[in-house]
């Protein structure tokens, strides 16, 4: 029956981290990966979970039954307190739904299915470059997915008359995709001014955003800024829904935790919205996973683990500030032509460095350092014993 399918291609993140791992050579670098590192290159377990992790499994009373089909509620709420800030007035009047998810991937898909059934306009703007995940997950259920213009390869900065124009010329009522924090793949973010303009124009124009955050508190190592846009377009008034992931700012990666949170007009359109996001959500997973919205819940409801989390953000910020800052530095140094400014004017854990695709093919070759091929590092794979190295083979491919 099935033997006329195509051969899907292999994604290109994952295939690039299973040719780094076949790489025999002691210098190899793994800028691919999505995730943090230490500086010796290890994943992290941030101690604030582990301690979490202790106060679970002594706890006689938890057990494994299912949670309830939106989850946990609160870790429900105290997401959406985060996210929103927590005297937030949509909070304190009824007016937000919040989901638990299967992490940020699961909320943008959430999110997507409930705008494919309740929203009428079905064409999706996201930006160009975005999250190599975003197209798939809104193609698949059914929408008009098109790019707006977000960067801009010669000043390696944002394009805001490109893209302020590329929403202007979009068809009212738009969906727009907006990553509210440290942007995947550029590390380039609006400024508040651009922030503002695009409000202006999404409100003129009756568009609808999408807020992706999967980086709150894990950019900055501030969670109010790095929530700063989406609080702003709450405060306008706008309808809107927002996907959370604790992947990053939680190092909770496989456990799958995440949140889809929608503000709506009044109290009564949310129960109603509500009732519909559970229909949904009960037809695709029946209920989310349990113990990383267990570890997280505690966390964010008890002051002192609070407090130690927030410690724990500004030990992964501030490594990967720093490894910005050496880069950029030891390029200044080595004198290697062009401008590297952007290295440190980019936030979060990636950054397009300007790099084409063949640069990136003989850093792979030549000196077995694993990027994608759009220039795109994560400076989470970055150490104070390689990044010497990497500067130096980025010397030589550009001089090359
Ligand atoms: N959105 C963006 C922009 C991301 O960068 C990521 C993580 N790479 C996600 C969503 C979701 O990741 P996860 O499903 O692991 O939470």
């Amino acid at each position: 029956i099935f033997q006329d399918i195509e051969l899907a291609p292999p994604d290109a993140i994952f295939s690039l981290t299973a040719r780094y791992k076949d790489d025999r050579s002691p210098q190899k670098v793994n800028l691919g990966v999505g995730a943090y590192r230490d500086d010796s290159g290890k994943p992290w377990v941030l101690p604030v979970v582990r301690k979490a992790e202790k106060i679970i499994s002594s706890d006689p009373t938890l057990d494994h039954e299912y949670l309830p089909i939106l989850g946990l509620k609160s870790f429900r709420d105290a997401s959406a307190k985060l996210i929103l800030g927590s005297n937030n007035r949509v909070i304190k009047e009824k007016r937000v739904v919040t989901a638990q998810t299967i992490s940020g991937t699961g909320a943008n898909h959430l999110g997507a299915i409930f705008l494919s059934k309740f929203y009428q306009q079905k064409v999706f703007l996201v930006s160009k470059p975005t999250w190599a995940n975003h197209k798939p997950i809104f193609d698949t259920v059914g929408f008009d997915v098109r790019e707006y213009i977000y960067y801009n390869p010669k000043t390696l900065g944002l394009d805001i008359d490109g893209l302020l124009n590329s929403l202007k010329s979009a068809p009212n009522g738009s969906i727009v995709l907006l990553h509210a924090c440290a942007h995947n793949p550029t590390g380039v973010d609006p400024n508040h001014e651009q922030w503002k303009a695009i409000a202006d124009v999404m409100e003129a124009k009756g568009h609808f955003p999408f807020f992706d955050c999967a980086y709150q508190g894990f950019a900055s190592g501030d969670i109010d800024r790095d929530a700063w846009s989406i609080r702003y377009f709450v405060d306008r008034g706008f309808e809107l829904l927002v996907c959370q992931s604790y992947a990053k700012n939680f190092g909770l990666y496989g456990q799958r935790a995440g949140c889809l949170t929608i503000v709506l007009r009044n109290s009564e359109t949310a129960t109603k919205v509500e009732s519909q996001v559970a229909k949904l959500q009960r037809a695709e997973i029946s209920n989310p996973p349990l113990h990383g919205a267990r570890i997280v819940n505690l966390i964010l409801n008890d002051p002192m683990l609070y407090a130690e989390w927030i410690d724990n953000l500004q030990i992964m910020s501030s490594r990967i500030k720093e490894m910005r800052k050496r880069l950029f530095e030891k390029l200044v140094e080595l004198g290697t032509p062009g401008n590297w400014n952007h290295i440190v004017d980019q936030i979060g854990m990636f950054s397009y460095t300007g790099l084409n695709a063949s640069q990136a093919q003989v850093l792979q070759e030549k000196y077995h350092v694993y990027l994608t091929s759009n220039g795109r590092v994560s400076m989470a794979g970055l150490t104070t014993s390689n990044v010497e190295y990497f500067a130096k083979a980025i010397d030589d491919v550009v001089r090359t």
